[in-house]
């Protein structure tokens, strides 16, 4: 079956019906390309035929360009990709030429876009070029130019497109933030035309062909006198918009993006020149960004495999295990998420607490976060109702008998959460799957207080758990295969990022949270400047400083956690200088965010002014200072050489799991497209020379593990020793 098919009625409208088979979603191929360019061709060279509506036979237009496509245009290097991307603007300009006379711009055949649903990347790149773009009134149909998100941007001319449609600065959040919208709202925005009733979409795309006229079909930038909305670059406000662009762009992203750079100076160079001068630019500008190991790797950790976990590419072979109702013991912050996240995605919650009046509160977290959604018009009073009335607010154990898993989230302390378990395990039936939400206790342990420890399981969320995409499931030594199942379908039913981990001390995510946090801690403890602590992170893409970071989480926390890993450990315990700081903080009451004072002072509204001035008092700056790179190497080694070993050691087996759950888990420097992915970027051998020198300075804590090692002495990288598993090692 081709991608694409071509009819004629009658009247002469052709409809060209894009279908590609044993798919749910149209992407588009390279064979895909050349059909749709061949089809196109015939359409317009028949004289029967008076216009072509662009449509599809399944529910959405596209999802976009087969990832695989742009694999392969790398495999021509440089001169390859930017010929590929030529031949793809080719293909589109005729389309939007349609056979009229380059002179005149008259004789050509309209072509209307006629969208049931979904548009995304090359799916909206592609009706940019058509005559007119009509959209289904479909609320859950997704409109825009994701690209960017995954590392790369709109490259088949709907970066030029657009701009020109909309002006830089309208098209700024399409394009450099890859906002997605629903049909209406893209309408509002100038993305498409029109939208019109789902049953009338055929119709009326037939009824625009046959009115259309040439000036209809022709696009402003085709147009004689065309101004580019908003002004060109050495226009008096497109300057403004312009220098202001590169500002914000660079704020937001540190420069370590390179497609957001690259994508900037498209639009920029493109607004100077004419429009197919333009097109060349954009696809040079494209070129540079494939060429940049960094969409390489976000394209692979951010898409590719994000999607083979969500799919479940560490599920065992078991029957379906999705859940039908859901017990959650403990209604604080942890437990209330996990009984919204679960209600919201149509399971029925049996929420307990200790005392009524606390399950009502764990409740009344989703009324909030529902009414929040009501207020920005996304959900609406029906919705409301219908996700709270799933969410059972109780006491009692009984609730609990016809649950097929039960998640506690009460107090992180091993007797309490004994007994509770212990307890479950005598309310529930003989299959129900119980699992906890520790964050640091090992769940083989915790397994012990239940009845049937093969049917015990980590599930460990992130908080806030209804923002938070990734979750970290943790099989204990007894867990058996159906209870992984469970947990894996429950993780797909909430539409979040499974990874599949063993258990050890910390998991994978605060394994190597901790030591970042520790490293930026211990640093102040040593004189260097905590602004450039935080600003060498800012720099070299984390999200949040390690000061900033465990603000946010809470000192106290940190103390906690620094104590029972203390006792734990005895005498290797390696982090008494951080300990130090961490303590005194919270002598002073100077637990974090929460506290209103922590690494940062806060006015009386919580908002951030500025690092704590009294960190210098205690901790007087030395001079010299360390440089920037050796402070964003001492907080980077900290995080990957925690993610190796735990590779080492077993705890992950898969690097596609380590790289996705760094980027979702904690925002591991998304353009690197994760730890693994950092380091194969790095190249091991340079990495073993970082580590030795770190180590000679710093400590063991940077010593190279045997497998970084042994990777350097064989010139081999992680994704080509281990991708695309590790699972069955
Ligand atoms: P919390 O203090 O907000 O909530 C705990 C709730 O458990 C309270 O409402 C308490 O009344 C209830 N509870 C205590 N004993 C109970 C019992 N015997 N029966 C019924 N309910 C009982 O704590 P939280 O932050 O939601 O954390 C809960 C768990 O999740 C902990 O194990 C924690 O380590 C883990 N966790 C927390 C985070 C986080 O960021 N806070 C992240 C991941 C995991």
């Amino acid at each position: 079956m081709p991608d694409f098919s071509l009819t004629t009625d009658a009247d002469g409208v052709a409809t060209l019906t894009w279908d590609v088979a044993g798919k749910s979603m149209n992407v588009m191929s390279a064979e895909g390309f050349s059909l749709l360019d061949t089809l196109i061709g015939q359409a317009l060279a028949d004289p029967a035929v008076k216009g072509i509506i662009l449509t599809s036979a399944k529910k959405d237009f596209s999802g976009g360009m087969d990832l695989n496509i742009i694999a392969r245009m790398k495999d021509g290097g440089a001169q390859g990709i930017f010929d590929g991307l030529m031949r793809i603007h080719g293909i589109l300009r005729r389309i939007e030429r349609a056979g009229m006379d380059p002179g005149t711009l008259r004789g050509g055949k309209p072509i209307v876009a006629a969208l049931p649903g979904t548009a995304l990347g090359i799916g909206l790149e592609l009706p940019l070029a058509c005559h007119r773009i009509i959209a289904a009134d479909n609320p859950k149909a997704r409109i825009g130019l994701p690209e960017i998100t995954v590392g790369i941007f709109p490259g088949a001319g709907g970066t030029t497109r657009l701009v020109r449609k909309l002006g830089a600065l309208a098209a700024a959040p399409f394009l450099l933030e890859g906002r997605q919208s629903d049909p209406r709202a893209a309408k509002a925005a100038g993305l498409i035309d029109e939208v019109v009733a789902p049953e009338a979409l055929l119709s009326r795309a037939r009824d625009w062909v046959l009115a259309a006229t040439d000036a209809d079909l022709v696009k402003p930038w085709d147009a004689k006198g065309y101004r580019m909305p908003g002004g060109t670059p050495y226009h008096p406000a497109g300057v403004m918009t312009f220098v202001g662009a590169s500002a914000m762009v660079l704020g937001k992203t540190m420069g370590v993006y390179p497609a957001a750079k690259a994508l900037l100076c498209a639009v920029y160079e493109g607004a100077l020149v004419p429009f197919d001068t333009a097109l060349r630019i954009e696809a040079r500008w494209f070129t540079n960004v494939l060429l940049n190991p960094s969409s390489g790797a976000m394209i692979r950790s951010l898409f590719i495999n994000k999607e083979a976990l969500e799919k479940g590419a560490a599920r065992p072979a078991q029957p379906d295990q999705s859940v039908r109702r859901l017990g959650v013991i403990g209604a604080g912050m942890m437990g209330a998420g996990i009984a919204y996240v679960a209600a919201n995605a149509g399971i029925d919650v049996v929420l307990i607490d200790a005392t009524q009046a606390a399950a009502d509160r764990g409740r009344a977290h989703s009324e909030d976060l529902l009414d929040k959604g009501i207020r920005r018009g996304k959900v609406t009073p029906d919705r409301k109702a219908m996700v709270l009335g799933r969410i059972t607010a109780t006491t009692d154990h009984a609730a609990l008998s016809d649950c097929d898993l039960v998640i506690e989230a009460v107090f992180e302390d091993p007797k309490v959460k004994a007994a509770v378990t212990a307890r479950a395990g005598a309310a529930v039936g003989p299959d129900c799957i119980l699992a906890t939400n520790t964050s640091t206790l090992p769940v083989s342990g915790l397994a012990q207080a239940s009845q049937r420890p093969e049917q015990f399981i980590g599930i460990h969320f992130f908080s806030p758990v209804d923002r938070m995409m990734l979750v970290e499931i943790i099989r204990g030594k007894a867990t058996g295969e159906r209870a992984v199942a469970k947990a894996l379908d429950f993780v797909r039913q909430i539409r979040k990022t499974p990874i599949l981990v063993n258990d050890a001390r910390f998991f994978y995510a605060n394994r190597c949270i901790i030591p970042y946090i520790n490293e930026g801690i211990r640093m102040v403890a040593e004189g260097v400047r905590p602004a450039l602590i935080e600003n060498a992170a800012r720099l070299v893409g984390m999200p949040l400083g390690p000061l900033q970071l465990v603000d946010e989480t809470s000192i106290d926390l940190g103390v906690k956690i620094a104590t029972a890993t203390r006792a734990a450990m005895g005498d290797a315990y390696a982090d008494r200088a951080v300990d130090e700081v961490l303590f005194a903080m919270a002598d002073q009451g100077r637990l974090g965010k929460k506290a209103n004072a922590g690494f940062y002072a806060y006015d009386a509204a919580g908002k951030r002014e500025g690092l704590w001035p009294g960190l210098a008092t205690r901790y007087p700056v030395t001079d010299p200072q360390p440089d920037l790179t050796e402070v964003q190497h001492r907080l980077l080694f900290a995080q990957v050489l925690e993610a190796v070993r735990a590779l080492q050691d077993g705890v992950l087996t898969d690097i596609r799991e380590g790289d996705v759950g760094a980027i979702l888990g904690w925002g591991f420097a998304p353009w690197s497209g994760g730890p693994f992915s950092w380091l194969d970027i790095t190249g091991a051998a340079r990495a073993v020379e970082i580590c030795d020198a770190l180590a000679a300075r710093h400590g063991p804590r940077f010593a190279a593990p045997a497998l970084l090692r042994d990777l350097a002495a064989k010139g081999d990288t992680f994704y080509g020793r281990f991708a695309p598993a590790v699972r069955a090692a």
